[in-house]
């Protein structure tokens, strides 16, 4: 589903994606990890080609994301973090404007909507403008945007970060089934708990290089002695 090869990125003079490579088979549920300025939104960004790379190649399903941009993107559902989204439309309005955008409409767009207005709790706030919008409710719209046209891949950056436990509960339930159903998913997160329920690969990322990349079975068989990803995170990071 995604091939990184030799990835350098430069914001002036940091460095903040540093000969990174990474092969991510389709149906993977993959945790992205590392500590504060490690590049792990530079790498979800890198992926939607929002950012240029001084160097290396990226593929999504076998398409080169700068040769055929539409066409991987259109695989591709994304939330950043902060959270983008137009002020002064309200959040049904921006999810209409989303969907349009990936060629959704009438009762098929309608309903999805519906369907994800509830699911994150949102109904009440459809026809409010997202100015308005508290951080968490941002959040939702971002996310439930990237979920809108069931994305074959979907691009998540920390999107637990100021939900409320009840849409994290309702979340993380959503993101296994659509994992079950073969959705490939990348998130960032510093809740290691929740990339050790979730995942089924942990990817360590430090200033820009890979420092970790297994499924946590087999980082617990290597560390042994009832480590836990904490432990493990702490180890890596060290080095
Ligand atoms: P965090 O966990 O704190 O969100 P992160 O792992 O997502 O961090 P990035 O935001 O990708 O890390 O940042 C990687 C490095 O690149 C950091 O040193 C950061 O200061 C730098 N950086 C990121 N964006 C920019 C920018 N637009 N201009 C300059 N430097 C940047």
């Amino acid at each position: 589903m995604i091939d990184i090869k030799n990835l350098c990125k430069d914001y002036d003079t940091v460095r903040a994606l540093d000969d990174l490579s990474l092969h991510i088979d389709k149906g993977e549920f993959i945790g992205l990890i590392g500590p504060n300025g490690a590049g792990k939104t530079t790498l979800l960004k890198a992926l939607m080609g929002l950012v240029r790379p001084e160097s290396g190649a990226i593929a999504i399903n076998g398409m080169n994301i700068w040769e055929k941009p539409v066409e991987t993107r259109q695989l591709t559902g994304y939330s950043p973090e902060p959270p983008v989204l137009y002020d002064y439309l309200t959040g049904y309005e921006y999810l209409q404007f989303t969907g349009r955008m990936r060629g959704m409409n009438g009762k098929n767009l309608g309903d999805r909507i519906a369907d994800l207005m509830q699911e994150f709790a949102l109904q009440d706030k459809a026809a409010e403008l997202i100015a308005d919008y508290s951080h968490g409710m941002k959040k939702k719209i971002a996310i439930a945007a990237a979920l809108l046209a069931e994305p074959l891949l979907l691009l998540l950056d920390e999107p637990t970060g100021g939900l409320d436990p009840e849409i994290i509960f309702s979340l993380k339930k959503l993101l296994v089934k659509l994992h079950g159903q073969g959705t490939t998913i990348v998130f960032s997160s510093h809740i290691l708990e929740t990339v050790e329920k979730l995942c089924s690969r942990v990817v360590m990322i430090n200033k820009g290089r890979l420092v970790a990349d297994d499924s946590i079975t087999n980082l617990y068989q290597h560390y042994g002695n009832g480590a836990t990803l904490e432990d493990i995170f702490i180890a890596r990071v060290k080095n």
